[in-house]
């Protein structure tokens, strides 16, 4: 019978003098003597004592780094620093070798840059199981905040008919023959001759369809996963991404504020809870790193110290028209350091304004509310100064935009109306437009990108590394 004991279970437990048995991968082996042996249960590893005297040679020879073992054997105060407990080995099977000559993952330190071109392996590094296991935690709690409130799990479709939104680029969804796709007489693609009989493309937000099911539901949210083409070869874009899409009914853009940022508090403290371990080696890897910067740009907090002030101070809340007026007036705009100069009202914020607001000005996160129209989706709802809407960004240090939403547009004249000044045809909307004509009601939500979620509460740098395997301008390996 195999009572495999993971790594984690063990090193909680204080017992001693037990036999257990635990499988897991070589992290290192030293000395002939101590495995370094993970399972991915936890970021810490568990030692082994191996007996090499009364060991076959032959058996120690295959002890490699990357190897996959099964250790049975007699768990005793540690003698060594640092942990706890070992096992003495009694014995010892080896269930994969792992050529040490050319398995790539070297016990050193190699770049993230290097490891992302071995995806298929860098989970097996202490940074990657520390990020993907609070991934796992963090997607957990999204689930079980909505949950505990009563919302919906609203499964949108992945292949839709149309990009209304404008949300970005699309990829086409195609059964075509590429090599002979069939035209009509005009010479146009004739999309009645395709799989679904019309155009289609993969989904950029489930939103459109998520405010269906709250419109009888009351509470939705979607967790599902975005395409968006869009040609962005940044540290914050992917080419495929996962968003939590949640929409109220009978809820306004201050019900939407504080949803969004009770969710997010409520994660981040989950994973700070659960995920401990992993938090304070993120921690210190990024402490690390930030010493091969100049002093001026190192952060003031550690990660820790980041998550866990995100948790004790409100979000600051202001309206665009305040941020600009703020911006205006900022020490970069003035001596002309940013990339792009805010002169006045109107100008969508770029990245750089955004940051400046949240690490510089505030120093803390950041709740933009009502936005011109202009710069703003079709359907959030017009304010009574005409020229804004009740949009709300919520903006995170060194991430910028974390979260989209509004309070969404229930008037159908108002949405009709805008909808025409556009250019979106409403024939093809008329499900959407359907909601507001029988029984539609003041209604909001917002969109919240996970892997962002995720580089913020890991610290990383760089999206492609908090999701397993990024997809990104030119690149679909795995
Ligand atoms: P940005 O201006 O940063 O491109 P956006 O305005 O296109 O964002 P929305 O359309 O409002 O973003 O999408 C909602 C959320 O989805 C964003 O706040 C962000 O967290 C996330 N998001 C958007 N585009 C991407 C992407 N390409 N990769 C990862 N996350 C994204
Ligand atoms: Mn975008």
């Amino acid at each position: 019978m195999s009572t495999r004991t993971k790594i984690k279970a063990l090193l909680e437990s204080d017992e001693t003098n037990v036999d257990v048995t635990v499988k897991g991968w070589v992290r290192t082996f030293r000395n002939n003597q101590f495995i370094a042996l993970n399972d991915g249960s936890t970021n810490n590893n568990v030692q082994i004592v191996v007996d090499f005297e009364n060991t076959d040679a032959a058996l120690l020879k295959r002890i490699t780094t990357g190897a996959a073992l099964s250790v049975t054997g007699t768990v005793v105060p540690s003698l060594g620093k640092g942990q706890k407990i070992d096992i003495k080995a009694k014995e010892i099977e080896i269930l994969g070798d792992s050529d040490p000559e050319k398995y790539p993952l070297q016990p050193k330190k190699h770049s993230l840059e290097f490891l992302r071109e071995i995806a298929h392996l860098r989970f097996r590094t202490t940074t990657f199981g520390a990020i993907f296991r609070v991934r796992n935690t963090l997607s957990f709690a999204i689930h079980q905040f909505f949950q505990e409130r009563g919302f919906v799990y609203l499964h949108t479709p992945v292949i839709t008919a149309s990009d209304a939104e404008g949300a970005g680029e699309t990829f086409h969804v195609t059964n075509f023959d590429l090599e002979n796709i069939p035209k009509t007489e005009n010479g146009e693609i004739d999309y009645k001759q395709d799989f679904f009989g019309r155009a289609t493309n993969l989904t950029v937000s489930g939103q459109l369809e998520g405010e269906l099911g709250a419109m009888a539901l009351s509470d939705i949210y979607t967790f599902g996963p975005t395409f968006r083409a869009e040609n962005s070869n940044t540290t914050r874009h992917l080419a495929e991404f996962w968003m939590i899409e949640p929409e109220m009914a009978f809820a306004d853009i201050t019900d939407n504020m504080d949803t969004a940022e009770a969710l997010l508090k409520y994660v981040i403290k989950y994973a700070l809870d659960k995920n401990k371990d992993d938090l304070e080696f993120l921690s210190t890897r990024l402490l690390d790193e930030e010493k091969q910067k100049p002093q001026n740009e190192r952060s003031e907090m550690t990660l820790l110290e980041k998550l866990q002030f995100c948790l004790d101070n409100d979000f600051e809340r202001l309206t665009y028209t305040e941020a600009i007026d703020i911006l205006k007036d900022s020490t970069p705009n003035k001596k002309k350091k940013f990339q792009f100069l805010v002169e006045g009202w109107g100008t969508d914020l770029q990245s750089e304004h955004e940051r400046y607001l949240v690490e510089k000005h505030f120093k803390k996160p950041v709740i933009l509310t009502d936005y011109p129209k202009e710069i703003k989706s079709f359907y959030m709802r017009q304010n009574d100064d005409g020229k804004t809407v009740a949009a709300m960004d919520i903006l995170f240090p060194g991430i910028g935009e974390i979260v989209g939403g509004s309070q969404r547009e229930e008037r159908l004249e108002k949405l009709e109306q805008r909808m025409d000044e556009i250019g979106i045809p409403k024939d093809e909307l008329w499900w959407y437009l359907d909601t507001r004509r029988f029984g539609g009601c003041p209604h909001a939500g917002f969109g919240l990108g996970f892997e962002r979620l995720v580089l913020f509460v890991t610290g990383m740098g760089n999206i492609r590394d908090v999701i397993p395997f990024p997809r990104f301008p030119k690149n679909a390996e795995f």
